[in-house]
C-alpha cells in the first residue's frame, strides 16, 4: 500500500470513529472493495430511506481485511462488501464475519447464492466473447471447448490468479473432477494467442481486433461496452458475438458480489438494515441498471437494454460456498498447467 493510501485510509478511520462518537445518531460504516461509480446512488438512496448515514472505505480486498485485522475489536467497520466467491469465503475464513440472521434476507436471496455468514446481492456470468470474422459460433459453445486443438493460437486471457478465472476452474473442479479440470486448463493454456495479461476489457478489445479469435470475459464488461455511446466501443461491439456457455450441460458459470455484517461491528441495526435494504427490490435494480449485473433476487424486474439484448439464459446453480471451497485447489491446478 502506498503511503498517501494509508495516510487516507488513517484519516478516513479517525474520521469514522469520531463520527461514531459525537452522538447516538444513526451511521453505517461500510468497508467496500466494489469499486463501481454507479454505486453511488445505491448509498444515497439507502440514507435518503433510513436516514442512516453511510461512511465509506473504499479500498483494495486485501488492504480492507488487514485492516479489519489489526483493527480487532476496535474496528469501526460494519460490513464488508466486495465481489467473487473465493474472496467472500476468504473473509469468512478469517473468521470475521457475524452470523447472518435475517428472515428478509433468507426469503429474498436464493439458498445458493448465501452461506451462513454473507449473502450475495447481485450475479455476473461468465460469458465467452468471440470475433465473428474468424470464429464460427459453433466452436466456442461451452468451456470445453477453448481447449480444442482446433482453437490452437487464438484464446485470449487474464491471469489464472485473478479470483474471477479461479472461481470459473472451482466450478468446473465441481462439475468434471479434478483431473478434467486440470486437463482442461493445460487445454486452454495451449490455445493460448500470448501470455496472460490485463483485464476483462483488455481481452474484449484484443478479440475485437484480431490478436484472438476468443476470450472469456464478465458479463458486465460486455454490457457496459454495448451501452456506451462511444463510436471505438460500437465499433468493438460489432466485431463480436457472445456465447452462454454450456447450456446443454451445467449452464454458465455465474460468480457474485456480496457482503456480511462483521462480529465487531458497532451499528448492528443499521448493519442489518442496510443489508435488507440491498436485497430490497429497489437496491436489486440499481445492481442491474448501474453496473449490468443481474439482480440475486429471482423476478426483479429491471430496466437495462443491453442486459435485455443479451437475452435469458440458463445458470449454473452451483451452491457459491462449493466454489469457495474449490478456490485454493483452482489456484495448484492454474500454476501445475502454466496459466500464469
Ligand atoms: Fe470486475
Amino acid at each position: 500500500m502506498s503511503l498517501t493510501k494509508l495516510a487516507r485510509l488513517t484519516l478516513l478511520t479517525s474520521a469514522l470513529i469520531s463520527s461514531g462518537a459525537i452522538a447516538q445518531e444513526s451511521v453505517l460504516n461500510l468497508y467496500s472493495a466494489r469499486h463501481y461509480q454507479t454505486d453511488e446512488a445505491l448509498y444515497a438512496n439507502f440514507t435518503k430511506q433510513t436516514g442512516i448515514k453511510i461512511n465509506r472505505i473504499e479500498a483494495k480486498e486485501d488492504e480492507l481485511l488487514e485492516r479489519i485485522k489489526n483493527e480487532g475489536a476496535q474496528s469501526p467497520a460494519d460490513i464488508f462488501l466486495t465481489v467473487d466467491a473465493a474472496r467472500l469465503a476468504k473473509a469468512d475464513e478469517l473468521g470475521i464475519f457475524a452470523p447472518l440472521q435475517s428472515k428478509v434476507i433468507e426469503a429474498r436471496i436464493p439458498a445458493h447464492l448465501r452461506s451462513a455468514d454473507w449473502a450475495a446481492f447481485s450475479t455476473r456470468a461468465r460469458v465467452i466473447i468471440y470475433n465473428k470474422a474468424n470464429i464460427k459460433p459453433e466452436d466456442v459453445q461451452n468451456y470445453e471447448d477453448l481447449a480444442n486443438p482446433k482453437l490452437k493460437n487464438q484464446v485470449c486471457s487474464r491471469s489464472g490468479s485473478h479470483p474471477y478465472n479461479l472461481s470459473l476452474l472451482a466450478s468446473l473442479i465441481a462439475h468434471m473432477g479434478e483431473q478434467k479440470a486440470e486437463e482442461w486448463a493445460r487445454g486452454v493454456v495451449a490455445n493460448f494467442a500470448r501470455s496472460p495479461k490485463g483485464g476483462d476489457t483488455d481481452q474484449i478489445k484484443a478479440v475485437a481486433a484480431g490478436e484472438c479469435g476468443v476470450a472469456i470475459s464478465n458479463s458486465y464488461y460486455f454490457a457496459r461496452l454495448m451501452r456506451s455511446t462511444k463510436p471505438e466501443d460500437k465499433k468493438i461491439i460489432d466485431n463480436l458475438g457472445v456465447i452462454w456457455p454450456n447450456q446443454k450441460t451445467q449452464g454458465v458459470h455465474m460468480n457474485v458480489s456480496g457482503g456480511g455484517i462483521l462480529k465487531t461491528a458497532p451499528n448492528k441495526e443499521s448493519a442489518v438494515k442496510f443489508m435488507e435494504y440491498l436485497a430490497a427490490d429497489e437496491a436489486q435494480r440499481y445492481f442491474a441498471d448501474g453496473n449490468n449485473e443481474w439482480p440475486a433476487v429471482p423476478g426483479v424486474k429491471t430496466d437495462n437494454p443491453a442486459l435485455a439484448a443479451l437475452g435469458n439464459f440458463k445458470a449454473d446453480t452451483l451452491p457459491i460456498p462449493t466454489l469457495a471451497k474449490n478456490a485454493v485447489l483452482a489456484q495448484k491446478i492454474y500454476d501445475r498447467a502454466g496459466w500464469k
